[in-house]
């Protein structure tokens, strides 16, 4: 993880994208960068740093540098001592605040985490934040019926993490959905957002853990087979006929000997040979749970998901797994899909929408069950 220090630019204002009429939006807090030891601020106007637990504000000069250290619990900036977090606040009308190459629109937020060091909190409205997931997630080249349904997904993933008790709602990473600002906004992206405000997907009036990965391979996975959650029919896995045309429904791995048996090795095996590997349990969907590995030893039982960890799930692309050739030196493994195989499958949403399927046919088929309603 870098440990450089983030440089903020407070630059000027850019227009927002146009937000949709409609019902207030609730607020989202994205750590957009986490622990830095420091922080270099660059004003290019007037702005205030408030202390959110007391309201006191204090000013920043336009055109300045300043320096910005946690220090003993609180945050330091400009010799004042301020107690944790601090809200940046332009003086004059919305400013656009620039992290590295990223542009964002929302308040900023600085909070001195329990390591003593800074994250860096987005504080913006859940539809403001879905103009800078969506293309993060999803091609904006795609559909528009698709890119919609992405929206609703999106929306109903990322409301399940809004807790107010705790610094930060979702990161910008992979641990939730990806998200780089709005910089790359675009009017497909805009229209997708705008004309499904508010939607999302619920299921006996909870909210659909609304997963999604890029390509199925013929059959979603269920939630618990993938990670032992407590299943809910949106989420028990559906055929999926509409994304064998895309060029991710088929993958194949060579995987070495030598590989395999470092792996088996480190998952606390005595081996010091492996002599064959074979798919030992599958789950509903044709998915591998676990492989048995014959080696010097005896048989060692290893779990498909522990491997496409290992070998990296670029690579490796899901547990589909169709069959297991050894060839010289080590093993052919062909599959089908990317990624965990959970909720939406996005390559079988795009062809859907290709088929002028609508986003809520798009939905209805990957969360069977589930309604598509206005967020409370
Ligand atoms: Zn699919």
């Amino acid at each position: 993880m870098k440990r450089l220090a983030a440089l903020l630019l407070v630059c000027a204002f850019t227009a927002p994208p146009p937000a949709a009429a409609g019902p207030v939006s609730p607020r989202i807090r994205v750590a957009i960068a986490r622990n830095s030891p420091s922080l270099k601020l660059k004003t290019a106007s007037q702005i205030y740093v408030q202390e959110m637990r007391t309201g006191q504000k204090f000013m920043l000069v336009q055109n300045a540098s300043y320096e910005v250290r946690p220090r003993s619990g609180g945050i330091a900036v400009a010799g004042q001592e301020l107690s944790s977090p601090v809200k940046l606040l332009a003086s004059a009308g919305p400013e656009r605040i620039r992290l590295g190459k990223h542009l964002y629109k929302g308040d900023i937020i600085l909070h001195a985490n329990q390591d003593g060091r800074l994250d860096i909190i987005e504080d913006l409205s859940l539809e403001d934040y879905l103009y800078g997931v969506l293309p993060a997630e999803m091609s904006p080249d795609w559909p528009l019926e698709a890119l919609k349904a992405q929206a609703v997904a999106s929306r109903t993933y990322a409301m399940r993490f809004i807790n107010p008790a705790k610094p930060y709602d979702v990161t910008n990473g992979v641990e939730t959905q990806v998200y780089n600002g709005t910089s790359r906004i675009n009017p497909r992206i805009i229209e997708a957002v705008n004309s499904t405000r508010g939607e999302v997907l619920k299921y006996k009036g909870s909210l659909v853990r609304a997963y999604f990965h890029a390509a199925c391979g013929g059959h979603t996975a269920s939630s618990k087979a993938a990670w032992g959650e407590a299943v809910t029919k949106p989420l028990y896995g559906v055929a999926d006929p509409f994304c064998k045309p895309s060029r991710h429904s088929r993958w194949q791995y060579f995987l070495s000997t030598k590989e395999l048996l470092r792996f088996v090795q480190a998952q606390s095996s005595t081996a010091l040979k492996v002599a064959g590997l074979k798919i030992h349990q599958k789950d509903r969907s044709g998915r591998a749970l676990t492989l048995r590995v014959s080696t010097d030893r005896g048989y060692k039982t290893v779990r498909a998901s522990e491997m496409r960890k290992r070998f990296g799930t670029f690579e490796f692309r899901s547990t589909f797994i169709t069959s297991i050739r050894a060839v010289s030196g080590g093993y052919q493994i062909s599959g089908r899909g990317w990624g965990h195989g959970v909720g939406m499958c996005q390559e079988g949403a795009k062809y859907m929408a290709y088929k002028k399927r609508s986003y809520k046919r798009i939905l209805r088929h990957y969360y069977p069950g589930a309604s598509i309603t206005q967020h409370d």
